[in-house]
């Protein structure tokens, strides 16, 4: 017997659109079927479509708690407003800044991660660098007195020679030297996490720019391209070494021209590359959202909300990142006249690329499965049996009826 039955709900991503009965058992999702018997305490769920929990790479505070800023309780508060709006899995996101904020922060957040676990709150899954390996041209928002270079990529590789004495078929000894690269792990200046996925967005084109790619995957990084001008050789590169997503398209990087590919051109026709986008249709226009998301295809593409403090809080003026943030209609301002990141949440982010016309078996993929398997994670990203229990319930007004995270449901 299961603890609780969703009875006749719909699945995003069953395109015939059947009525399925949802089995949540100790936090996973138990058995999914066509109707029947099974017993447990049960939910009707006609009229709801049931979408994978939210998973959202790049989030950087909402209800006025800026992530860099945040304590654990900051980071709670974020962690339960992302819940209210379908979000059941984030990376806390860092802009550049003091090595003394990073580890405040990196704490906060491993102390966030120990508490987080029976409560029904945004599980935050690990921790998002954007920058500080960027490129001061494209740094939007992000400020570029913090960001650094990675001088140590060359310098700390030691080369080991061993002499090898090898048997010629003559039977004469000759010695041969070869070379060997003994790679001690080389400190990125980026302080880590206890557990969980630490991601980056870099630009290729910085000093050492591909080697530190090459580096962060062998260090288990996502290494994420973006705030970037870089060229289609250095991209290339940087993708061999392992970098194959893309932080925001179109936003912080260079776009796409007919005789000159641009970030933009080549994350869209290199096939390895995936990308997430920021669907508030003010970063990208919605025609431009629909164009890139149809040409990268749905299997590929992925949403964030790039959110900021104020998400949540209307409109009004701010202090965010050290400068004033003015919120008007839901677009931000920063003093140098950048968008200073958006104030959506993943749930409008959602209904953006619902209103372009994209299915709901899509967007899930989007929402969901697709950030899942970015950060390689097979325990999220679907509803399917085995799963955690992280289900979003849109109702046929096209809102939140309930949010379950870890078979719990959030108030
Ligand atoms: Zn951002």
């Amino acid at each position: 017997m299961s603890e609780l039955i969703l009875k006749n709900c719909r699945i995003a991503a069953d395109v015939e659109g059947r009525g399925w009965d949802v089995a949540v058992d100790g936090g996973l999702i138990g058995a999914v079927g066509e109707g029947g018997t099974v017993a447990g305490d049960v939910r009707d769920c006609d009229g709801l479509t049931l979408y994978p929990g939210f998973i959202d790479v790049h989030n950087h505070g909402a209800v006025g708690v800026d992530v860099n800023e945040a304590d654990v309780d900051g980071l709670i508060d974020v962690a339960k407003f992302l819940a209210s709006q379908g979000v059941t899995a984030w990376l806390p996101t860092l802009v550049p800044d003091s090595d003394e904020i990073y580890r405040r922060v990196i704490d906060a957040i491993d102390r966030l991660m120990e508490t987080q676990v029976d409560m029904p709150i945004a599980q935050a899954v690990g921790v998002h660098y954007e920058g500080v390996f960027a490129n001061e041209k494209m740094c939007g928002a992000l400020r570029p007195q913090y960001f650094r270079s990675f001088v140590d990529g060359v310098r700390n590789l030691a080369i080991k020679e061993d002499a090898v004495t090898t048997k010629s078929t003559e039977n004469t000894e000759r010695s041969e030297v070869t070379k060997s690269h003994e790679y001690a792990l080389i400190d990125l200046g980026l302080p880590t996490l206890k557990a969980g996925v630490h991601m980056t967005t870099f630009a290729p084109e910085v000093e050492n720019g591909v080697d530190l790619a090459a580096e962060l995957i062998r260090q288990g990084w996502i290494a994420s391209i973006g705030h970037t001008r870089a060229d289609v050789a250095t991209l290339d590169a940087a993708a061999a070494a392992g970098a194959r997503h893309v932080t925001h398209f179109f936003n912080a990087m260079t776009g796409i021209h007919h005789r000159d590919v641009g970030v933009a051109g080549w994350a869209l026709t290199n096939h390895e590359v995936t990308f997430d986008i920021i669907a508030d249709g003010i970063h990208v226009h919605p025609r431009m959202i629909e164009m890139a998301c149809r040409t990268k295809t749905p299997e590929k593409a992925l949403l964030i909300s790039d959110s900021v403090a104020p998400t949540g809080l209307g409109d009004g003026e701010f202090k965010l990142w050290g400068e004033t943030v003015i919120v008007e209609n839901k677009r931000t301002r920063n003093e140098r006249g950048s968008i200073a990141g958006s104030v959506i949440s993943m749930f409008d982010a959602v209904n953006g690329v619902r209103s372009i016309g994209f299915s709901p078996a899509e967007v899930a993929k989007m929402a969901s499965a697709n950030p899942a398997r970015l950060i390689g994670d097979d325990s999220r990203g679907a509803i399917e049996a085995g799963r955690r229990a992280d289900i979003v319930a849109v109702n046929a007004e096209g809102s939140i009826e309930f949010v379950m995270i870890g078979g719990k449901l959030v108030e």
